[in-house]
């Protein structure tokens, strides 16, 4: 018998990608979201539009699977989880309560819940030098506004379910997951994506738009080790929540350099203080994660940054939004 598995969020990013990552393990897949993915057709069996929001929508997303995989948030960068707090919080903590809740009722066997690094105290990392956060360092508690306030009682909620019994919980905290098929327009773009779009669509020698200073630091992790990582952690027989991030830290002036290295252009930073920038800085420590998973990411960033790039700029070109490639 074939395993069983709803991945709700499918129509996004990392969803997306773990839809396919889950056929490829001759899973059965339900995919469910309020959307259809944006840039590719699903890999999945059967894929539901439904509003997670509500209960009996959940109830029809957990029905008759063995794993549920729960990536589904109404989320975005940094620009976007900082001005929405109060949508970003209420809907999530009600997508999060009720699927857990409808995947008891309907007897699924495990959960796994997409955590973040924005669970992370903010007192932790005010330094661009940071040191790697450990998944104890949660607490005391003091995350990001929102969108990380919710994503740690998430968490919580997850805990309490599995201590009493009602169903095993696994927890992944991402710490920025970038790769092709990732939003990189609208508001909702994280760094990686907004960096790789800006650039594409600068004239070499122009100039590029920073958020922040640019000496604000993070590690980011690329897509294929985060969806290979989840399977891990649902596989593992550890409930506690654990660090799915690259270790590796950069700062923004030097993802934009990294960037343009790809791209091959020299550009000018102007760096825009009115912006949000995060944290000054933010990095994954990896320890629990190989010692229970053996897991740590293998994609380097200059890897995993060229496809994301040459992904993003090739659409760019489908919309005419750079011109065409002329063949000499
Ligand atoms: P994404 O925005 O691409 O995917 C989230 C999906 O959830 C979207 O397709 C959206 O339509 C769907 N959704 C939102 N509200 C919904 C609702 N009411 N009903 C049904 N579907 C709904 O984001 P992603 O980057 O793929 O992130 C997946 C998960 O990982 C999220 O839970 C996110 O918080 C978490 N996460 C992501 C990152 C990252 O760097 N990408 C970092 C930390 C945590």
């Amino acid at each position: 018998m074939r395993t069983r598995a709803v991945v709700t969020g499918a129509g996004g990013f990392i969803g997306h990608h773990l839809v396919r990552y889950l056929k490829a393990e001759t899973y059965w897949v339900r995919g469910v979201d309020v959307k259809p993915p944006e840039y590719q057709e699903t890999d999945a069996d059967e894929f539901q539009l439904l509003d997670l929001r509500v209960r009996d929508n959940c109830l029809a997303a957990t029905h008759g699977v063995d794993e549920v995989y729960q990536l589904a948030a109404d989320m975005g960068g940094i620009g976007y989880i900082t001005k929405y707090h109060a949508d970003v919080a209420r809907n999530n903590v009600l997508i999060n309560a009720h699927l857990l809740d409808t995947a008891c009722e309907n007897e699924a066997q495990r959960y796994f819940y997409a955590s973040s690094a924005c669970v992370y105290p903010m007192y932790r990392q005010q330094n661009p030098d940071v040191t790697p956060l450990r998944e104890e360092d949660a607490y005391p508690a003091d995350p990001e506004e929102g969108y990380g306030w919710e994503k740690l009682y998430a968490e919580k909620l997850c805990q309490y379910f599995d201590e009493e019994g009602r169903i095993e919980t696994r927890v992944a905290r991402f710490h920025n997951i970038y790769g092709p098929l990732g939003t990189y327009d609208g508001g909702r773009e994280k760094a990686p994506a907004a960096v790789a779009r800006k650039v594409a669509l600068a004239e070499d020698g122009g100039a590029i738009e920073v958020w922040g200073d640019g000496s604000q630091t993070r590690s980011f992790t690329y897509v294929d080790d985060c969806v290979e990582g989840i399977h891990r952690i649902m596989r593992s027989g550890h409930s506690g929540p654990l660090n799915l991030g690259s270790n590796v830290l950069i700062s923004i002036d030097g993802l934009v350099d990294l960037v343009c290295a790809i791209a091959g252009k020299r550009l000018t930073k102007v760096h825009d203080l009115s912006q949000p920038q995060g944290v000054r800085g933010r990095n994954s420590d990896n320890a629990r994660a190989r010692e229970v998973l053996g897991w740590q990411p293998s994609t380097s960033l200059e890897d995993g940054l060229t496809v994301t790039y040459r992904w993003i700029e090739s659409e760019l070109r489908q919309k005419a939004r750079i011109p065409k490639l002329r063949i000499a």
